[in-house]
Order: C-alpha cells, then sequence, then structure tokens
C-alpha cells in the first residue's frame, strides 16, 4: 500500500492523505487521511457506541462539556483564526467574526438543550378524557454532517453544537479545502471532553461524503450545494435516513422609497462582498424601486469601488468557483447588462475585485444561478409590486433583506425565503435562537433555536391513562353506553356553524 498527498479521489487500495492548500498561494499548509468506506462506518460505530453514555448524561451535564470545549476554542482562537485565513483564505476581520458567531452559537444550543428536550403534555382532549398525554423528545444516535467550505466553522457548527447538545454524536465530513479546520474542531472537543468521544471528522471528497451517508447514520445534515443534495437525499432515499437539506441560495435585497439609502448601500455592499461573495445568504441582487434607484445605484458603486480584494476580504476558496463567477459575469454583459465597477477583468485568480452590474436581464443566469463571488446585479424596479415579484423570482428562497421605514415588515412578509433582514443583511444569522434554513431550492429543515434542536431529536407521543372512566369505546368488550357516546361526540361536530 503506498502512502500518497492526493489533490483527487485515491486509487482502490491506496492509502492517501488529503494535502490542504492555501488558496491564495496554493502552498500545502497541511494534511489529514483519507477515510475509506470501511473507516467511514467504523467512525460512525465507534461513535454510536459512546453516544450511548453522552445521551443518558443530563442536559445540564452536557453542557459544562460543551462549555468547556468553548472555552478551549477561545483559549486557543489564535490557532483557528489562523487557520481560517490560511485554509480558506479568510481576511482577519472576517475570520473573527466567523469564530465568534459559532461560539455564540454553541452557547445557546448548550444552554437552551434542556429546554428543547422536556418533555410537553398536551391536552388529551375530548375522546381521551382521563389521559395524559406527554410528548417525548429523544436525540437520533448518530448525525453525519457533511459541511461547506465557506463558513468551515460556523455553518457546520449550526448542526455540530446543535446536534451533541440534545445529546446525539456527530461524525463530520469537512469539505476538502478546509479539513484542516475541521479536524481542529474535533481535536478541541475531545481536549474538553476526552472522555466522551462523541465527536470524530472523517476526510476526503466528494466518495468520503457518499460513503457517511451509506454509513447507517440515523439522520444526514448536508450543507452545500442544490446538486450535491440531490445526490445526498438520493442516498438517504436507500436507506429511509432522514435528511437536513442547507442549500444554496441568490438572495436579494429590495430597497423601498423610504429607506435610509446611506445605510442600505452601506449594509448591502457588505452582505454582497463579505467573504468574498461565498456566503449562502449573502446578498447577489438587489431591486431598487424606481423613486430611489439612481440615488441608491451612486451609493453603492462608489462603496463597492472602494473595497479591494486582497486587502477587504481574502481569496475565492475553491478553484473551480472562480469559472462560474467569470461564466456569470460574462452572462451578464452579454445579455445586455453593463457594469458600473470592475467587470470581467476583476477575475485576478484567485482574487476576485467587486463587481457591480445593472440592467442584468432577470432570465439572465447572472440572476437566477448562484454566483457564489463578489458580484452584485443592481435592478430597477417599477415599484415595491415588481420588486417582490422579482425577489421571488427564483427557485432559491434563503434569505433576504428589506431596506424602508414604513412598509419594511409587510414586504418582509411577502417573501418566499426562510428568513428576512428588515434594515440589515444577513442579521437572522447572528441570533441564535432563530431558526435558519430556506425554501424551495434553498432546502429544508432549520439549524438554530429551538426548532434547530428539535431538528436532532426524535420525537414520542405517550398517553397515559389515569382515570379508570366508565365509557371505553376502544375494547371489544364496548357496550351501548360506550356507543350512545360515540354518537353524542359525532354529533358535536355537525353543530359547527354553517
Ligand atoms: P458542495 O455541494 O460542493 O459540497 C458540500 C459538501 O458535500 C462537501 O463536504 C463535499 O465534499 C461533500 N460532497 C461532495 N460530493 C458528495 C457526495 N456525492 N455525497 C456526499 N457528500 C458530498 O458545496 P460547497 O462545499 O461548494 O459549498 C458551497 C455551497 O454550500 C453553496 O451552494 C452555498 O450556498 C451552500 N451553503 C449553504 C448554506 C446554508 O446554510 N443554506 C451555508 C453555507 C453554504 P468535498 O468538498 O470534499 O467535495
Amino acid at each position: 500500500m503506498t502512502t500518497a498527498a492526493l489533490s483527487s479521489a485515491p486509487e482502490a487500495g491506496e492509502s492517501a492523505e488529503l494535502l490542504s492548500r492555501d488558496p491564495s498561494t496554493g502552498k500545502p499548509i497541511g494534511s489529514v487521511p483519507i477515510a475509506a468506506p470501511e473507516e467511514v462506518r467504523s467512525a460512525v460505530a465507534r461513535v454510536r457506541d459512546a453516544a450511548t453514555t453522552w445521551a443518558d448524561l443530563e442536559a445540564r451535564e452536557r453542557r459544562r462539556h460543551l462549555d468547556r470545549w468553548r472555552r478551549t476554542i477561545a483559549d486557543r482562537r489564535g490557532e483557528l483564526l489562523e487557520l481560517l485565513q490560511a485554509e480558506a483564505g479568510k481576511a482577519p476581520a472576517d475570520a473573527l467574526l466567523e469564530v465568534n458567531l459559532a461560539l455564540h452559537h454553541l452557547e445557546w444550543a448548550a444552554v437552551h438543550s434542556r429546554r428543547a428536550l422536556a418533555p410537553q403534555r398536551v391536552r388529551s382532549g375530548l375522546m381521551m378524557l382521563g389521559h395524559t398525554s406527554t410528548l417525548v423528545r429523544r436525540p437520533y444516535g448518530v448525525i453525519g454532517v457533511i459541511g461547506p467550505w465557506n463558513y468551515p466553522v460556523y455553518t457546520p457548527m449550526g448542526s455540530i453544537a446543535y446536534a451533541l447538545a440534545t445529546g446525539n454524536g456527530v461524525v463530520f465530513k469537512p469539505s476538502e479545502h478546509t479539513a484542516l479546520i475541521g479536524q481542529w474542531l474535533v481535536d478541541r472537543f475531545a481536549d474538553a471532553a476526552p472522555d466522551h468521544p462523541v465527536f470524530e471528522a472523517v476526510h476526503g471528497f466528494g466518495a468520503t461524503g457518499a460513503a457517511l451517508v451509506e454509513a447507517g447514520t440515523d439522520k444526514i445534515a448536508f450543507t452545500g450545494s442544490v446538486g450535491t443534495g440531490r445526490k445526498v437525499m438520493a442516498g438517504c432515499a436507500a436507506s429511509l435516513t432522514p435528511v437536513l437539506m442547507e442549500l444554496g441560495g441568490k438572495d436579494a435585497a429590495i430597497v423601498d422609497t423610504d429607506a435610509d439609502l446611506d445605510d442600505a448601500a452601506d449594509a448591502i455592499v457588505w452582505g454582497a462582498l463579505m467573504n468574498a461573495g461565498q456566503t449562502c445568504a449573502g446578498v447577489e441582487r438587489v431591486y431598487a424601486v424606481d423613486e430611489v434607484y439612481d440615488a441608491l445605484l451612486e451609493r453603492i458603486t462608489h462603496r463597492a469601488g472602494q473595497i479591494r480584494a486582497a486587502i477587504d476580504y481574502g481569496a475565492i476558496t475553491m478553484p473551480a468557483q472562480i469559472d462560474v463567477i467569470a461564466e456569470h459575469i460574462d452572462a451578464a454583459l452579454t445579455d445586455g447588462g453593463r457594469a458600473t465597477v470592475g467587470g470581467r477583468e476583476s477575475v485576478r485568480s484567485p482574487f476576485v475585485d467587486p463587481v457591480v452590474l445593472v440592467d442584468v436581464p432577470e432570465d439572465s443566469a447572472a440572476v437566477r444561478e448562484e454566483t457564489f463571488g463578489p458580484v452584485l446585479i443592481v435592478n430597477r424596479a417599477d415599484d415595491v409590486h415588481d420588486a417582490i415579484s422579482r425577489a421571488n423570482g427564483t427557485p432559491y428562497a434563503l434569505g433576504a433583506a428589506v431596506f424602508g421605514r414604513r412598509r419594511g415588515r409587510w414586504i418582509a412578509e411577502q417573501l418566499r425565503s426562510g428568513m428576512v433582514s428588515v434594515n440589515g443583511v444577513v442579521d437572522f444569522g447572528a441570533v441564535p435562537a432563530l431558526p435558519f434554513g430556506g425554501n424551495g431550492a434553498s432546502g429544508f429543515g432549520r439549524i438554530h433555536g429551538i426548532p434547530g434542536l428539535q431538528e436532532f431529536t426524535t420525537c414520542m407521543s405517550i398517553t397515559e391513562r389515569r382515570l379508570r372512566l366508565p365509557v371505553r369505546p376502544q375494547r371489544f368488550s364496548r357496550s351501548r353506553v360506550d356507543i350512545a357516546a360515540l354518537v353524542l361526540l359525532l354529533n358535536r361536530h355537525r353543530r359547527v356553524r354553517r
């Protein structure tokens, strides 16, 4: 057997290492072993064993371990921040923001898991008088978390922390582009909770992710592109493994007549360019109503024109994404759009400077498909209804932003997306109590918040007979009195007002 450092899938029988590179320089910065399918299955089996004890702990005991993990990450934040810059190409401020957000969620999940797991008494209703009814939540067992590279700490933490806090074990397949960061998180958990080996990583390319899908986990939490999401779902269908899908987006910002235009432009430019535009819920389209369009565009053009790749944000992490970004700029310009900032020359691999495009037809690939780069389309809308209809016009429905005073909340509620920030961008992602996720092609299921904790639990419904009432129609021994009681109950429904 040979050991090779690879940047593609290993040949059969080859024991291989996954080489991680700095996307800004292409230089190798470390490696991790690639897990073969049998190693992935072993990891799931080991975590399943350990998760039995973990699930039996009181929520407050698990919280102590998770708090220790949080403190360990915070104490050694220098290493993680360096890795985020070296492996994910993050600008220092983006890395700092990401670690902060991730720890904020880890804290919230640990504190609130007790509430999410608490048995819930519900009314038994007339048919079941004399019974108590309770909804009990239990961990699934082992959750397979498959994560992307764009927010390699914050995004998977939305599944990992919430799954661990509710008593599950986790086997994590980080993106091949951010494997070292994934392994670092696992190693710090091992430092913090050495007696509970409930969190492991398996590394490799798509094949390792596919192996995890087939490895007998109890649920898969997938974050990534629509195309891979389809493959993951098909894999889960074979074993009826439940799946949570956090997929891509083409988020729009709507700017209404009474918006604070300076603030809107400032927020939109950040929402579009932060992390080099590699943000699932970043702003890719703007629809500004006619009255404010020109003034907003002037502000956006001015601000975006001051931002520089390699200074204000980092490199494009995944080399193949550069082609998609270039194709979308070409498509927008060929389809009749024009650039007010940058253009095709802004793509200088591995960096892409800001590009602002206007008048791009709604059927252009640049408007309909996820670009995942620092490219912003600013289109004019006739009025707010036109803006809403265009914002809702792609299959994606992840997040959105609305800028306006009087009708902000109303506009938000007309959108199909799973999350909306009014007078801000991506603000919902920083509120741990709010569920995070999309609709349509952006996926289903939720991370974060109580629904995000409960996403990693199964529910069991328990009824308990407490009183032995004389009427018992659910028996073969039922009497005429029981039948009469059923007729009475049925007749109630005939009295409903017409
Ligand atoms: P991909 O879909 O390419 O990959 C996601 C993960 O799936 C990676 O770990 C990848 O491994 C793995 N994978 C690849 N093929 C398979 C397979 N056949 N079976 C199982 N797993 C597989 O997404 P990206 O990593 O490129 O992430 C960017 C995408 O993620 C964007 O579309 C973005 O919008 C979305 N995203 C969504 C978020 C949300 O919350 N809705 C948040 C963040 C990102 P490998 O990398 O080794 O190929």
